[in-house]
């Protein structure tokens, strides 16, 4: 057994040039050879993106190609909690002897976006929004770049199976755009019906680096997100009786005010925190006065304490806004946290980086392994790390033609960001990074 294996690890080096466990660089070629189909899966999963909850086709799709590699395949992974809510998780296993259970991640779903990039692939279908009219649906968060590594990955590791042991675990996981499918997977048991991993890695497309790039970052990486509905109740009357009234516009304007204090007053200047209101509606007309006045919000944040600072002083603000214009206890703003919505941040655990740093060094070169600032978004990548007892780490893939990125920087221009109709990724070269960084990063896990 010990020989054979030996063997075929020394015809693999053979094949591929390599001289150690890592590829010294040589992989980059052997996954050129991939890119001409890889794209065509690409250009396929561009042009039909399906919206989080509908990712039935996508889900299919990406189960068929894992099946022909070799992969144990589930579908249908994941539970909502929500009657006649499907979940499209996938999950695929290979087994390849003795070692760590590698778990690789990527999101499935688009976003109702009318695409707007000027690709000659550009996406022209819909999906249902959720009062079930017909919109249009876009990758405009680069999940079908994030499935076409993925696929890659699984595709290299699948042919050298010489080059690692352990278990991978591929997951494809849908509605992360709800910040649901990760939760959903998780409460479906998915690290109980399937070999629970060691490390959990994933990509995440960045819109303003250059293809070719990954990006870095250590610890907190990504934002804990939490939504959350203020609903500003009143007397309304006549807009010239205002003293017969208790005015929820006025009310509500104070608080948008006061809730900026939150940041600037209660958080420690050393943390990150955002309290963004989002939307705010009331009123029908000039001359009235309203009953009530809707606000919301998003809530960002790193540490576990200071979100619950945040969560916990909005709701101070608003109702003592109120009782400091004279409200009764029965008329306080109705604070709403919707916990179905909200994701805790992305820890980056710093020894796994490190060790992927060196690894992409390698295989990309030094000039093509950045490290960047952790951003306020958030994922719900980051709930499989189950609250730091999973080594993490989601990577940044650089998405955009590097002369457009150069350009834009040397006019002071900003380009167009995730989710936005003009995002248009530079697929190749970005698919290319992705594949040979991801395998190298797992075989290196997975060194036998
Ligand atoms: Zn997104
Ligand atoms: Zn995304």
């Amino acid at each position: 057994m010990k020989r054979t294996h030996l063997v075929s690890v020394l015809y693999v080096l053979a094949l591929t040039g390599l001289t150690t466990s890592s590829f010294g660089g040589g992989l980059e070629d052997e996954v050129d050879g991939e890119i001409p189909s890889l794209f065509e899966i690409f250009k396929y999963l561009h042009a039909n993106p399906e919206l989080s909850y509908q990712e039935d086709d996508t889900a299919r799709y990406v189960a068929e190609e894992l099946r022909r590699l070799g992969f144990e395949v589930t579908e249908g992974v994941g539970d909502y909690g929500v009657e006649g809510r499907t979940s499209y998780g996938v999950v695929a296993v290979m087994q390849n002897g003795e070692g760590p259970t590698v778990m690789v991640r990527t999101d499935l779903d688009g976003l109702p976006v009318q695409e707007d990039s000027g690709l000659p692939y550009a996406s022209v279908a819909k999906g249902l929004a959720d009062d079930g009219s017909e919109v249009f649906a876009m990758h405009a968060c680069g999940h079908d770049l994030h499935m076409t590594s993925w696929l890659g990955t699984a595709r290299m590791l699948s042919q050298m199976r010489e080059t690692w042991s352990g278990t991978l675990v591929f997951i494809g996981q849908p509605a992360e755009e709800r910040g649901a499918g990760a939760q959903a997977m998780l409460v479906d048991g998915l690290f109980e019906r399937f070999p629970k991993p060691d490390y959990a890695l994933a990509w995440h497309s960045n819109a303003s680096l250059a293809s070719g790039s990954v990006g870095l970052v250590e610890g907190y990486a990504l934002a804990a997100v939490d939504s959350v509905d203020i609903t500003v109740r009143g007397q309304g009357g006549h807009g010239a009786w205002p003293h017969t009234t208790k005015d929820p516009v006025t009310l509500a304007a104070q608080i948008v005010v006061n809730l900026q204090t939150i940041v600037s007053r209660k958080v420690s200047p050393l943390d990150s925190a955002v309290v963004t209101v989002g939307s705010i509606h009331g009123g029908t007309k000039h001359n009235i006065i309203p009953n009530e006045v809707k606000l919301q919000l998003t809530v960002r944040s790193y540490k576990p304490e200071v979100r619950q600072l945040l969560l916990d002083s909005i709701r101070d603000v608003a109702q003592n806004s109120a009782r400091a214009q004279g409200w009764p206890e029965d008329l306080l703003p109705i604070v709403e946290i919707h916990e179905e919505e909200g994701t805790p941040a992305t820890f980056n655990d710093p020894e796994l980086i490190e060790r992927a740093a060196e690894v992409l060094r390698t295989e990309l070169g030094d000039d093509h392994v950045l490290y960047v600032d952790p951003v306020m978004g958030g994922e719900d990548f980051s709930y499989f790390g189950i609250e730091g007892n999973i080594p993490m780490a989601i990577f940044w893939l650089g998405a955009i033609e590097p002369s457009v990125v150069e350009a834009a920087a040397a006019e002071g221009r900003t380009l167009p960001s995730l989710h936005s109709s003009g995002f248009k990724p530079d697929a190749k070269p970005a698919i290319r990074a992705g594949v040979t960084g991801m395998t190298a990063v797992v075989v290196d896990l997975m060194a036998p």
